[in-house]
């Protein structure tokens, strides 16, 4: 037989032998590459589609979170679709918080570039604004931590769940300095959004799972001659300023479509939620790693529980006693500003300073216990697997933001329940995403691990030992309290 034959029969051979189940799966993922190719193209050809629901968003946003911040509280009998007040409410906390953190996952930063109204203000804004470059201060890595935890923090202290103006406060503070920075830097860029949305720390971490992404062939994009495009005249404008040839991982692009096709090149993409982690091999950030273990598992775990825990009431109540035989009265005096403290004593809901500070505390002392464990598992783990730990803790990704969509939708059934829904199936429901989770995340240590059964074994072990504090404290919540 001669040389090139025997060749072609060892590729036939297995070709032809290949299951029909798997070249039907190929056929079928092919064609599902395929629509997804198209709906990328479709999101740049119908641009003006795309910024007229921005421009309805943008309305929908401001109108909510200004009007019922201008009207009277509700009273106990007022209900979702019956008053403004509480329909904001369920729009904002109830429905938007904890499904755009589910969408980062599903969708990446898919909000981020068509639906946020405070992204597109900053974008409108820096098209009439000054233009400035964008400065060093503001590339420090750590803004989005530092925002993430402050913005946590004091919007529990000024109940901004609950009450519309604070809500107005802590959302509408955040879109005044998008505007502000978007009016001094960039060109018709996201600015704001890039280096300093407290929000965004948080999305950029959990699209890094997401299934669905633009992706980049450099070969492709070197390949076409310039200004190859595949949909549109215009010249693509990228505005959370990323490198497009280069783009790797899909964590700050905001999917807003606009290069789709650029070179024929780009294009939205199927893939493995794990495949970002166990490919791109770059560094770990510490500070993505900071904000994932102290901020969403640490601060907002403490955040969510704090309101429901028999703990902080028996620690109030010895704090409280304790001062009042030292006759020291000003700590649970309720005389601080709404703005700074939770203040409606229509309501029957005023915060004292020791409130104040024993939130804080509580908030910071679970993000502290919680931080100190996982930290010391993954270490634990990563000696013996023979990694970076920084590099293992990503594992805690899918674990970390099925806790916060759990922490988040606590509200919408608490909401949903005063509207008369009996919700019987949500703690069985909390139970398996959890489970999910930790499955999802145990299955990323091993992918993670260098190879070896007892590696493997050793950073999955230290990952789900790291996940172990965070699901006590849910279990506590939920099925205990
Ligand atoms: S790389 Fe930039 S322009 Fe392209 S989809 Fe992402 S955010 Fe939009």
């Amino acid at each position: 037989m001669p040389h090139d034959a025997g060749r072609m029969e060892q590729i036939i051979v297995p070709l032809s032998a290949r299951p029909q189940v798997a070249l039907d799966g190929a056929i079928f993922l092919s064609r599902v590459q395929r629509v997804f190719q198209a709906l990328g193209l479709a999101m740049r050809r119908y641009r003006t589609a795309v910024v007229g629901l921005q421009i309805a968003v943008v309305v929908f946003y401001l109108l909510l979170l200004l009007i019922p911040a201008a009207l009277p509280l509700p009273g106990e009998e007022a209900r979702i679709l019956d008053h403004i007040t509480r329909f904001a409410q369920f729009a904002f906390w109830g429905v938007w918080w904890p499904f755009v953190i589910l969408s980062s996952m599903v969708f990446g930063r898919l909000w981020c570039g068509v639906l946020c109204p405070e992204g597109a203000i900053s974008e409108w804004a820096s098209h009439r604004g000054l233009g400035r470059g964008v400065p060093h201060w503001m590339k420090w890595g750590g803004w989005p931590f530092a925002a993430f935890l402050s913005t946590t923090v004091f919007g529990q202290l000024v109940s901004v769940y609950e009450y519309p103006k604070a809500a107005a406060l802590v959302l509408g503070g955040s879109t005044l300095v998008a505007v502000a920075v978007g009016l001094l830097y960039g060109r018709n860029k996201r600015v704001w959004c890039r280096y300093l949305c407290p929000a965004s720390g948080v999305f950029a971490l959990l699209a890094k799972v997401s299934p669905v992404h633009f992706r980049v062939d450099q070969k492709a994009w070197d390949a076409a001659p310039s200004g190859t495009r595949t949909s549109s005249k215009h010249a693509v404008n990228c505005a959370p300023l990323i490198d497009i040839r280069r783009m790797r991982p899909a964590s700050a692009c905001h999917m807003c479509g606009r290069c789709a096709g650029e070179r024929n090149a780009v294009r939205l993409n199927l893939r493995s939620p794990n495949s970002e982690l166990l490919r791109v091999r770059d560094e770990p950030v510490r500070w993505e790693i900071a904000l994932l273990v102290f901020g969403i598992l640490g601060v907002a775990v403490g955040a969510f529980q704090w309101s429901a825990s028999p703990w902080f009431v028996e620690i109030k109540q010895q704090i409280a006693t304790w001062l009042l035989d030292r006759d020291l009265m000003w700590p649970l005096q309720g005389n601080a500003p709404w703005w700074l403290l939770t203040h409606y004593p229509e309501k029957n809901e005023v915060f004292t300073w020791l409130d104040g500070a024993l939130i804080v505390s509580y908030i910071g002392t679970t993000a502290a216990a919680v931080s100190a464990w996982s930290a010391g598992w993954l270490f634990a783990g990563a000696r013996i697997a023979a990694m970076s730990a920084w590099r293992l803790a990503y594992a805690l990704l899918p674990f970390a933001g099925l806790s916060a969509f759990i922490g988040l939708s606590a509200l919408t059934v608490t909401l949903l329940r005063a509207e008369g829904f009996v919700l019987a199936w949500v703690n069985p429901l909390r139970a398996v995403l959890l489970g999910a989770g930790l499955l999802w995340s145990a299955r990323l240590a091993w992918g993670l691990a260098p190879a070896g059964w007892i590696r493997k074994l050793a950073a999955c072990g230290a990952t789900l030992a790291a996940s172990s504090a965070v699901l006590w404290l849910w279990i506590e919540i939920f099925y205990v309290w």
